[in-house]
């Protein structure tokens, strides 16, 4: 059987752009488009030129990439010609592959929103498309709210979607704008619309009003639509668009699709997915979704001694693809209720040889059984936990001693009258018989103390310059008698590699500088830093 192409088209930077507290600046567009770009993805949204600043400087320049720059506004207004709409006419000067227009294709939102007739509408589609085809642009047109449209009135939305295709556009793409459109309706729906377009010309954007995005799009691509709409980690308004970074893996890797469709990303991009997935986090100053089917922290974790020992024989067994396909990593969650199975799985994985008769691996298992009731939790800190192994089971070298530490927090005002508060530590380091004493201010205790730390560790210091802390976590614990604080800082190398470490204890800057501590000796033992 002869495998067809499928389009993907991504509106992170455009859909995505909406989304509460996610707000580009022209460096983030341009570090997301080339990611996209290299991740394969046909269509690269890049904005809504004329609208803002930023997507008018980012269409004012070619930008050269494998896939199509898309720019994206809407047709000409009603009662003006394409010729004297000015927001048309910005649109048209993008430097820009293709131009994805959006226009009504439900009668009511017509009538009350535009305020004008549907032959008015359609007209404005035609004159549109026409416009932007003698530019020698590519032509999408994205059909708001065609589902709802298509219920109300089938005829209508019909009409607009067709007077696009019959002018030449591309694609014609049909929006869940609401998102509240069922699979087996969208099914339907494509399923009558391919009769009259062909499903080669027929895309979906679908939003997750109902948690379906993903499943919409598929639906869409069994009745027959050739172009999927997304964003990445299903950013977007409310509740966010359809997730490329689910709808991928499961094109390239479940076999009713994978069989039958080609698309343009790439085995080999396809294991920089989970990457690119946390990358965008990391740039929106997101903690990643550890959850995420395919690329989160727990996507292939286990957590029970007896799924965990047959994981071990044969990791089919839990598992509905390989984790590393998408370049995500099997993980065996050493938890109060491990057994033995877990800690050499785990011991296993982090690429320690250990003998399962070995009295320290029993000894490894009481000390984390013990310091979990304690409050620390090592399944969510594989870094602290490989540390503790490599220290029962061999040595990690004594790279440095922290002699002494100081924060001091005060709260005063500034020059301008402003009440502010500052924090600055001091740390005493002994590196072989060197002493140093560093200081820092933050903003916040915490902070001063990681800058302090890390501001001159001697020979050691060019192993850590590329370490930057990005995540925080903080949670109080009701353990016996008294509560302590559970602090989890999650670390990042200049290979945007990362690790989560923890500290335990009574006093919240106590139980941080356990977890900076673990979190720098964790680089060095990874650097293989010499003693
Ligand atoms: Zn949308």
């Amino acid at each position: 059987m002869a495998r067809e192409r499928l389009y993907l088209f991504d509106t992170t930077l455009r859909d995505g752009a909406q989304t509460n507290g996610v707000d580009f600046t022209l460096a983030d567009k341009l570090a997301i488009a080339a990611m996209l770009d290299e991740l394969g993805i046909d269509y690269v949204e890049g904005g809504y030129p004329g609208a803002n600043p930023t997507d008018t400087e980012f269409f004012s320049e070619r930008r050269h990439l494998r896939g199509k720059f898309t720019a994206f506004g809407m047709t000409r207004r009603p009662g003006r010609s394409a010729s004297n709409d000015p927001g048309l006419a910005m649109l048209l000067d993008a430097q820009a592959d293709a131009i994805c227009f959006v226009a009504k294709s439900w009668d009511y939102h017509v009538k009350v929103a535009l305020e004008t007739t549907c032959e008015e509408n359609i007209a404005s589609i035609r004159d549109s498309v026409r416009a932007a085809k003698a530019k020698g642009r590519e032509v999408l047109l994205d059909c708001e709210h065609f589902f709802d449209g298509y219920k109300a009135n089938p005829e209508f939305a019909l009409a607009c979607a067709k007077a696009a295709y019959d002018e030449g556009a591309r694609w014609v793409v049909l929006c869940d704008t609401n998102g509240g459109t069922l699979p087996h309706d969208v099914e339907k729906i494509v399923g009558d619309v391919v009769k009259l377009i062909p499903g080669d010309h027929v895309g979906i954007h679908a939003h997750n009003d109902t948690e379906q995005a993903v499943a919409n799009s598929f639906a869409a691509v069994r009745a027959g639509a050739r172009q999927i709409q997304g964003t990445l980690n299903g950013l977007g308004e409310r509740c966010g668009n359809a997730n490329l970074v689910s709808i991928i893996p499961t094109l390239k890797l479940k076999p009713e699709f994978a069989d039958k469709f080609d698309i343009g990303v790439s085995d080999a991009a396809l294991k920089k997915l989970a990457h690119v997935s946390h990358a965008l986090d990391e740039r929106l100053n997101r903690a990643p979704n550890r959850h995420a089917p395919y690329v989160g922290d727990s996507a292939f974790a286990t957590k029970a001694g007896i799924h965990a020992s047959a994981i071990m024989k044969d990791p089919a067994t839990y598992e509905h693809v390989a984790p590393e396909g998408i370049g995500n990593k099997r993980k065996v969650l050493v938890s109060e209720q491990a057994g033995k199975s877990n800690v050499l799985a785990e011991l296993e994985r982090v690429g320690i040889k250990a003998d399962k008769d070995d009295p320290r691996v029993s000894r490894l298992l009481d000390i984390v059984k013990e310091r979990e009731t304690i409050g620390y939790a090592y399944e969510s800190a594989d870094a602290s936990f490989e540390l503790l192994a490599r220290r029962t089971l061999g040595a990690v070298p004594a790279y440095f001693d922290v002699t002494q530490f100081d924060v001091t927090v005060e709260q005063r005002y500034n020059a301008v009258g402003e009440r502010v508060t500052v924090a600055m530590a001091v740390v005493k380091v002994k590196v072989g018989d060197q002493d140093t004493i560093s200081a820092a201010e933050g903003n916040g205790p915490v902070n001063a103390l990681d800058q302090a730390l890390r501001k001159d560790l001697g020979k050691y210091q060019k192993y850590i310059d590329g370490l930057s802390l990005t995540d925080f976590r903080v949670r109080i614990l009701n353990s016996g008698t008294e509560a302590v604080t559970r602090v989890l800082i999650e670390s990042e190398d200049e290979n945007g590699e990362r690790w989560t470490t923890v500290g335990v204890s009574a006093n919240i800057i106590d139980a941080s500088f356990q977890a900076l501590m673990d979190s720098i000796v964790f680089k060095l033992v990874k650097s293989g830093a010499p003693v």
